[in-house]
């Protein structure tokens, strides 16, 4: 029995929260620790041979002072912090996209729109007009136009829309979010990881994982916040241990069933010493296990040759 796995980073800073109203206390000043921590985390994956799917806002690849675009959003959709004189590390990042691609590892780097849009809230138009912005600043970059997209929120884009701008993997979650506060309070720490192989639906490959973020647990520190007081109130050592066996047993279930499962996280999610450490011993696992022969590790642009030939 041999499972596949992919894992996806979203690498998208400000970006996530710029119509939200909180999302700063996530992130580090000048977004240090966020740098450091990828660039720990290229070496790990260098050291374990292990490829990430990262999934980029395309217009963190901008130079500093791009400012807002002619565009079909409204002018209230930029953020006011992208102006002609910000050299704001949370909207403008493209070291990072640059540090990915000069590791030893083949990492995939595909899209997460250009701006980070709920892709089902807006018009065919706009999602157009993303797709095609984040194709023509990778190819600034020299980077391969995307073929795979992680959709913001998980709001479901147009597959007639992915398809015309030659999309052809898409990431789906599989599971619905809890309702209420107190019924995720249990969900999280009991939650068991989608374990599906991907699918052909209209043209364009799904590939199906988790609600909330898998890579790194909900009930622990996130970025630089803290987790909500009502898991803080169990040991973290013991919260550490509820992660590690969920993410053991998603890779034996996945192996037990000869399937797939796709875990993900955001770059933000494990930046800090309590989340990677787990990260990393996780990475050691899949290393081992692939030695062994008991999994695979794909990309999603992997998946689609693996799939569909
Ligand atoms: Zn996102």
């Amino acid at each position: 029995m041999t499972a596949t796995i992919t894992l996806s980073l979203e690498i998208e800073l400000g970006w996530g929260f710029h119509d939200k109203a909180y999302g700063s206390e996530l992130f580090s000043e000048q977004c240090t620790v966020e740098s450091r921590t990828l660039d720990r985390l290229l070496d790990l994956c260098d050291r374990t041979g292990i490829p990430i799917t990262f999934d980029i806002v395309g217009f963190l690849l901008n130079s500093p002072g791009h400012g807002a675009e002619p565009s079909p959003h409204s002018d209230d959709w930029w953020p006011s912090e992208i102006g002609e004189t910000s050299e704001d590390p949370l909207y403008y990042a493209p070291s990072l996209v640059d540090r990915i691609r000069s590791a030893s590892v083949d990492h995939e780097i595909c899209t997460h729109t250009y701006t980070h849009i709920p892709c089902a809230d807006f018009s065919d138009e706009i999602l157009n007009w993303e797709l095609e912005r984040a194709s023509e600043i990778h190819q600034e970059h020299s980077l391969q136009p995307p073929t795979s997209i992680v959709p913001p929120r998980h709001s479901p884009p147009s597959r007639a829309i992915l398809d015309q701008n030659g999309i052809d993997c898409v990431r789906v979650a599989a599971v619905e979010s809890p309702e209420s506060n107190i019924s995720s309070f249990a969900y999280y720490l009991t939650r068991s990881h989608p374990i599906q192989k991907p699918g052909v639906v209209n043209n364009v490959l799904e590939t199906y994982t988790s609600m909330n973020t898998s890579l790194t647990a909900p009930y622990l520190q996130n970025g630089q916040k803290s987790p909500h007081p009502a898991f803080r109130m169990i040991p973290r050592r013991v919260r550490k241990r509820i992660h590690r066996r969920y993410l053991s047993q998603t890779l034996e279930r996945a192996v037990e069933k000869d399937s797939y499962a796709h875990l993900w996280s955001h770059l933000f999610n494990i930046s800090n010493n309590i989340q990677f450490p787990l990260v990393a011993e996780f990475l050691t696992e899949l290393e081992e296990r692939q030695q062994q022969g008991e999994i695979e590790i794909s990309r999603m642009t992997d998946l689609v040759d693996t799939t569909t030939n």
